[in-house]
């Protein structure tokens, strides 16, 4: 029962990103009512400062190097992007963090909508702290569902705290190109951001510390991202750190110092070295949960560790299963679903094929990087499916000797590579390089997810002469 000054929802979900929206509406879709806790805007990061614009930021000069490598429109693409028309169109898609649209879907879907920062406050009570200062506490007739994403994790670099460094918050809303921008860094969004603020006249430095690029991917992923960056002019040094920046208060240029004994002078530093969860300013020490950590779940996303009862759930970044939206996104679809089965006093056990276990989590996550070229992968890379202790047969195919490749563009350079499982005779992991590779990696998630076997695969027949025929070539080579 909720106090007299309490608001009582069935759930409370704190944060109002990609995951917090759609848990709630799946909620009170299927009758029950739902509040969000917004601190921010609602639609997360992803919205404002991750996907959306800097897929806004990268699409112009995909559009300008694609129209180029065409003979005849070629030659009708000549000038250089234009940063300001690039921006104001950024800005279309962001509202500059208006959230105005979103907080209206919510009230259209009948979602409560809080703001302010919320808190766990014991079992299923949240504490919200709104932008006054007053306090208001929420409570949970069934769950709490944490959606709260993570930040940045900046690396230990000194003075890094004293420069203004870029993190994805600056680098996917900056109002001007800087002129030499320095990125720590060489997972994805280092290699997406250099590639897009060099598209738009910046001179790029990534400071990698490992030996490849997007390390954790097929090794073909990370060459041809390399190799496509240093085409575009971005500078890549492996192997090293930065170990300290400091900025001139009167050119306004920081220095950056290598732990190879070098210094880089440049306008910007970026640090993309990884995320962390958003966890240490949200109560969990008044439900007995470690403060700050990363949240594990099961398949239905309820928290594991040290909950009695099915009341904490945790979906999207903050439980570091899949970091993305679709995912997040996914799991929130998963999470609503057992919340309702176990609100009805039903059972939603995990291990089955339910609309409430969020189990493509452990094998087939689509990830889609929008450099040039495009790279793309779902499901184990070989290295995994190797460790993982199954039998595998990998096929390898250049995209370019595709007939639809060459028709697509002149220059078309691209590779598939598949994991298969050759005891089943399944596809289990998909790595795809080159133009449209993040449009054609969908293919591969239905075949890992429905698990059909290649000598079925066979019949399903890729138009002519599109670049999908990869699938026709991959099966010819494996033997078929
Ligand atoms: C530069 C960049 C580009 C990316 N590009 C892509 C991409 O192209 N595709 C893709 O799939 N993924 C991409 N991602 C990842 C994607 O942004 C995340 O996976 C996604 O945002 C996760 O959604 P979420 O709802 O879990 O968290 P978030 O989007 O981080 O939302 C969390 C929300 O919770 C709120 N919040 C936090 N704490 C509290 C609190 N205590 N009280 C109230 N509210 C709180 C925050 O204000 C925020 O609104 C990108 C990430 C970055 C950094």
């Amino acid at each position: 029962m909720a106090a007299p000054d309490e608001d009582a929802y069935d759930v409370v979900v704190v944060g109002g990103g990609p995951a917090g929206e759609v848990v709630a509406d799946r909620i009170v879709r299927s009758g029950l009512t739902a509040v969000v806790v917004e601190a921010e805007a609602v639609g997360g990061e992803c919205s404002y400062r991750a996907c959306v614009p800097s897929k806004a930021l990268l699409r112009p000069g995909a559009a300008r190097a694609e129209a180029r490598s065409v003979d005849g429109a070629r030659q009708a693409v000549t000038a250089a992007l234009d940063p300001a028309r690039v921006l104001a169109r950024r800005d279309r898609f962001t509202g500059r963090g208006d959230d105005t649209g979103q907080a209206d879907w919510l009230d259209g879907a009948g979602i409560a909508l809080v703001r302010g920062h919320g808190r766990l406050a014991g079992e299923r009570r949240v504490e919200v702290t709104a932008p006054d200062g007053t306090v208001r506490t929420l409570q949970a007739r069934r769950a709490v569902v944490v959606c709260t994403g993570t930040e940045p994790a900046l690396p230990p670099v000194e003075g890094l705290d004293r420069i203004g460094v870029w993190t994805n918050r600056q680098a996917t809303t900056a109002d001007a190109v800087p002129a030499r921008l320095v990125v720590i860094g060489g997972g994805v969004v280092a290699c997406e951001m250099a590639t897009a603020w060099r598209s738009l006249g910046a001179s790029a430095t990534l400071l990698v510390r490992d030996r490849a690029l997007l390390t954790g991917w097929e090794p073909c992923a990370g060459e041809e991202v390399t190799r496509g960056l240093s085409d575009l002019g971005v500078r890549i040094r492996f192997g090293v750190s930065a170990v300290r920046v400091a900025r001139d208060e009167t050119t306004r240029t920081v220095t950056v110092e290598t732990d190879d004994g070098t210094a880089l002078v440049c306008d910007e530093v970026l640090a993309a070295v990884g995320r962390r969860p958003r966890t240490a300013d949200l109560g969990l020490e008044t439900v007995g949960l470690p403060v700050g950590d990363w949240l594990p779940v099961d398949d239905t996303c309820r928290v594991t560790a040290g909950i009695d009862g099915d009341w904490l759930y945790a979906v999207g970044d903050v439980n570091r299963r899949a970091p993305l939206t679709h995912m997040a996104k996914y799991q929130a679809r998963a999470c609503a679903a057992a919340i309702v089965e176990r609100a009805a006093g039903r059972p939603a056990v995990t291990g089955g094929r339910q609309r409430w276990s969020a189990e493509a989590d452990r094998f087939a996550v689509p990830q889609a990087v929008f450099t040039r070229p495009e790279v793309a992968s779902v499901g184990l890379t070989e290295r995994a499916a190797r460790e993982a202790g199954l039998a595998v047969r990998t096929v390898e195919y250049r995209i370019d000797d595709v007939a639809g490749a060459a028709l697509h563009a002149d220059d078309y350079r691209g590779l598939a590579k598949l994991v298969v499982d050759e005891t089943r005779g399944v596809v289990v992991g998909c790595t795809l390089t080159g133009p449209m590779a993040t449009e054609l990696i969908h293919t591969a998630t239905v075949a890992i997810v429905g698990e059909v076997p290649l000598e079925r695969l066979w019949h399903a027949v890729p138009a002519f002469p599109t670049v999908s025929e990869v699938w026709l070539r991959l099966l010819e080579a494996y033997g078929l």
